[in-house]
């Protein structure tokens, strides 16, 4: 099955609303270059109401870091799906590894906030990862699946057309040491079949299955070679302008 390639930039705790909008145009203009792959950005939430408005009318997709589990109500520091949606934001990030890891959410956590984009009209990207110490213990399968199937619980097939999944070695991730291709496809091939179980093979056929973790513009071609790859969250390297547009222009 065809899957639509899917490069995003995850910004975190960076860059000023200036600077966010400056970048936000160069990789709108990346993305008018790209038109066979999507391209979004992960600005923090204080942007995304001025890129939004910046980028409006390109094919530049728009997503949050987080999003709330509710809608409304008092959840002090919490921004909800129809507050993301009010803005024209699409997509949102959920089981960031620092969200697990810096602020302690668990699987359970990440599948209330997925239940809280999708029935808010926002697309997941639901991310998953091994430590170090896990990969190095030979547990990096068993944590994964569990973060795949207590992420996803209680998702529907028909909602998984809306989910996307991201791969991110918590060893990887701002370390500069990426997964080998050959590591990489191993886990996105494992996590496809995990999805074929869950659900069923067309279904997981579908999912779009995002590598994170040091992806640079060196690195980016062989890993989009890949079969189970089909896209990336960048974190570092979407921060530059000319770096970003590299690794969304993959060949
Ligand atoms: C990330 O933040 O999701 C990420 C993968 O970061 P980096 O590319 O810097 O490793």
């Amino acid at each position: 099955m065809e899957r639509r390639p899917f490069i995003a930039g995850n910004w975190k705790m960076y860059l000023t609303l200036g600077e966010a909008v400056q970048l936000a145009q160069a990789v709108a203009a990346t993305s008018a270059a790209c038109m066979d792959r999507d391209v979004m950005v992960a600005p923090s939430f204080t942007s995304l109401a001025a890129i939004c408005a910046a980028t409006q009318g390109s094919n530049l997709l728009v997503g949050a870091q987080n999003i709330a589990w509710e809608s409304e109500g008092a959840f002090t520091g919490e921004i909800s799906a129809p507050m993301l949606k009010d803005l024209g934001v699409e997509w949102a990030i959920v089981g960031h590894s620092e969200r697990r890891h810096i602020f302690g959410e668990n699987n359970a956590m990440v599948n209330r906030r997925l239940h809280g984009a999708l029935n808010g009209s926002i697309q997941p990207i639901l991310c998953v990862g091994e430590t170090l110490a896990d990969r190095e213990a030979g547990n990096t399968f068993t944590v994964l699946e569990n973060q795949v199937r207590e992420g996803l619980a209680a998702v529907t097939g028909q909602q998984m057309a809306r989910v996307t999944l991201a791969y991110e070695p918590v060893w990887a991730i701002g370390t500069g040491k990426t997964a080998s291709k050959e590591q990489a496809q191993e886990v996105h091939a494992f996590l496809r079949q995990l999805l074929a179980n869950l659900y069923e093979k067309n279904i997981a056929e579908a999912v779009r299955i995002l590598y994170g973790g040091s992806v640079k513009p060196d690195n980016i071609d062989d890993l989009m070679a890949q079969p189970d790859i089909d896209g990336a969250l960048v974190g570092g390297a979407a921060l530059k302008a000319e770096s970003f547009d590299r690794i969304a222009r993959f060949t």
